[in-house]
């Protein structure tokens, strides 16, 4: 509670800051939704109404200063609607949904995406640049909010998210080493050789926890058991019952492959979270907190965020000396400018354009319009 009261003075704006970063927001989400669903039929209505409730939670992240519980609530959210979309109402058959385009099978095939995109280009078939194109979309917003997006807009993430948070204290207190938090890396580069070599997502067919974008494509029945058994001990353990266990996102933090490929690509992100230095007393608060083990202790005098760091803000809220800024440029010109509020603008708009789409049919499906 102290520490929330600090935040309100510290990073809280005034009233109409709020509201203009707020309008501005919501403007552009508006924008997109009018872009997106093309008339100003029921879809761009319902688009407009989601836009409203991205608005809302950015009103309430910059006029309290307190960025992780209403990003939490949001990125929940919107993993439970996901879920709703393409899992609960296939299984009601109350809807054909469209499979979502997955970032977390687009991570460890690569260098399939690359290879095929080569061929389109040597070939002069364009037909298939629009995989490209999207992989542009993620590229995108990973030079731009970096890491963030595990922790704003991946709606998987969610999931892992929610049953972090069931708990109000942790059961078991789960740490991992350096070399073990290496771990997803190591995987992503097993599964982009492996996929590459037999020309098929490996991680879709073996490690998917989740198997809302695929199916058991294997038709050997011993290989479709071995299958659901990692299928089940990955959905149970990791995405399930570690976090409940340990509060920590721990599919997210031990096997995601895209993890691993944004914490390379977030580099070259702008917005960083570090440690003041000359700030920090050395409490420990922020090592207790992370969801994702991206703080580490070198020991008891020293603290450092990783480039694990996926920007949830949960270690910026509860620091009691305001030690971590969410700054941006010191890797590329050595200034440090705390432009947190672009950094959230950013993911906020991201969160809005990216859900929008799922939302906006799961909402429909439900007042039983088509
Ligand atoms: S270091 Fe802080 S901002 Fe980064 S993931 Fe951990 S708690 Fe979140
Ligand atoms: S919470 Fe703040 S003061 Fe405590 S160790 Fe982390 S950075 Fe230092």
């Amino acid at each position: 509670m102290s520490s929330v009261i600090k935040q309100t003075k510290v990073s809280a704006r005034s009233f109409s800051y709020s509201v203009s970063f707020c309008a501005l927001l919501f403007l552009f989400l508006a924008a997109f939704s009018l872009l997106s669903a093309r008339d100003l039929g029921p879809l761009f209505f319902v688009k407009l109404l989601w836009s409203l409730v991205i608005a809302a939670f950015g009103f309430a992240i910059i006029r309290s200063g307190v960025i992780s519980g209403y990003r939490s609530a949001l990125f929940i959210l919107i993993a439970f609607l996901f879920f709703l979309e393409f899992k609960f109402f296939r299984w009601l058959s109350i809807a054909n949904t469209i499979p979502p385009y997955c970032h977390i099978a687009q991570a460890p095939t690569l260098f399939n995406f690359l290879h095929s995109q080569f061929l389109a280009f040597t070939s002069g078939d364009w037909k298939i640049w629009g995989v490209l194109t999207l992989g542009f979309l993620w590229l995108l917003i990973m030079f731009t909010i970096g890491q963030g997006i595990c922790s704003w807009v991946c709606f998987y993430g969610g999931m892992d998210e929610f049953f972090s948070k069931v708990l109000n204290k942790p059961v078991i207190r789960l740490n991992i080493p350096k070399k073990g938090r290496d771990f997803p890396l190591a995987f992503l580069i097993f599964l982009l050789i492996i996929s590459f070599l037999q020309g098929s997502p490996i991680f879709c067919s073996w490690f998917c926890p989740l198997k809302l974008t695929c199916a058991f494509w294997d038709h050997e029945p011993t290989i479709r058991m071995a299958q659901a058994v990692l299928f089940y001990l990955i959905l149970f353990g990791f995405v399930i019952l570690l976090p409940v266990l340990s509060k920590k996102r721990t599919f997210c933090s031990m096997i995601c492959p895209f993890g691993a490929l944004v914490s390379i690509c977030g580099k070259v992100s702008p917005y960083q979270v570090k440690i003041d230095q000359e700030k920090c007393i050395h409490c420990g608060k922020c090592f207790d907190v992370c969801p994702v083990f991206a703080v580490e202790r070198k020991d008891p005098q020293e603290y450092r965020i990783s480039s694990y760091c996926n920007k949830c803000g949960a270690c910026i809220d509860v620091c009691p000396v305001d030690a971590i800024p969410l700054s941006a440029w010191d890797s590329l010109t050595g200034w440090r400018l705390q432009i947190r509020d672009i950094f959230l603008f950013l993911s906020l708009l991201m969160t809005g354009v990216l859900s929008s789409s799922f939302v906006a049919r799961v909402v429909l499906q439900l007042l039983g319009v088509k």
